[in-house]
């Protein structure tokens, strides 16, 4: 049983959280029969009752209506006058005091933007509440404290509204009228609306380069020229090996002694090994 109305609290308070836009802390307005029926019951404090109920922070106001009627009840009303007095007062704006029911339905207004749970014990004034879109009532019974579910009304209002949202506004109408308007006068409706971007051909720098392709492709007309460019280099190293010998045979002819003959061959050595390095070395020394 317990299970069961925390649940249907929990969906009550999502649909004014969602619809209504109530927020904690929770502004709660008292009323006077509230507070005399909790001490009736001995339930014990109304904001503690009320803070366990809604399972999030709670502010609870009471209007000097409120206190001025319980005033005119008599001494019977005495105990709910003083618990009534440790809560700080809503300005109701009654120059002269009303019913506290009449008070409290005037916080309400029309739409109750201010998001005020009323807590009273009183039906007739639990029905006015809850005709009010976002109107939010509190009251006690043996079993404890409850809130009211939603009204049917307000359950509609909350549904026409959501269907209204659904619907195009006169703006968005007035365009999708304009853009038809154009479509019809002017323009073909086979033309795109916007143009894709075709590939216009292969990556270049994804492709081979040509000059390979084609020696792949015919091994005999490029490998001729692949192969014809090494040649020099061959043909120059019997060339340098033959200038070598001939210096060699010049300087055995010329005789082994003499330091300047040994220099001239120390001289071509260097030529055969270092090809212009070689050169270079030889002319600097001159
Ligand atoms: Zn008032």
């Amino acid at each position: 049983m317990r299970r069961k109305k925390h649940k249907a609290t929990r969906r009550a308070l999502r649909f004014y959280r969602i619809s209504h836009g109530f927020r904690q802390p929770y502004k709660v307005l008292l009323d006077g029969n509230f507070v005399h029926a909790l001490q009736e019951m001995r339930k014990g404090d109304a904001k503690d009752l009320i803070f366990r109920l809604l399972g999030d922070a709670v502010k609870c106001y009471t209007t000097p209506c409120v206190q001025g009627e319980l005033k005119k009840l008599g001494k019977d009303f005495n105990g709910a006058r003083q618990a009534l007095k440790q809560f700080p007062l809503h300005k109701c704006g009654h120059e002269e005091r009303c019913s506290a029911a009449e008070c409290l339905l005037a916080q309400l207004g029309d739409k109750n933007e201010e998001h005020f749970f009323v807590a009273t014990q009183d039906k007739a004034l639990q029905r006015q509440c809850m005709a009010v879109p976002g109107g939010a009532v509190l009251f006690a019974s043996v079993n404890g404290l409850h809130l009211e579910q939603p009204s049917a009304l307000q359950r509609q209002a909350v549904a026409a509204k959501e269907q209204q949202q659904l619907v195009p506004s006169q703006a968005e109408r007035r365009s999708v009228a304009l853009a038809g308007a154009e479509g019809e006068a002017g323009q073909p409706r086979d033309r795109p609306l916007f143009r894709r971007h075709k590939a216009k051909g292969p990556n270049p720098l994804a492709v081979r380069k040509k000059q390979k392709l084609t020696n792949a492709a015919t091994p005999g007309g490029g490998g001729a020229q692949q192969q014809q460019q090494p040649q020099p280099q061959q043909q120059q190293r019997p060339a340098l090996q033959k200038t070598q010998q001939m210096q060699q045979k010049r300087a055995a002819a010329a005789g082994s002694g003499g330091e300047q003959q040994q220099e001239k061959r120390k001289r071509a050595r260097r030529r055969s090994k270092g090809g212009e390095g070689g050169a270079a070395a030889g002319g600097g020394s001159d």
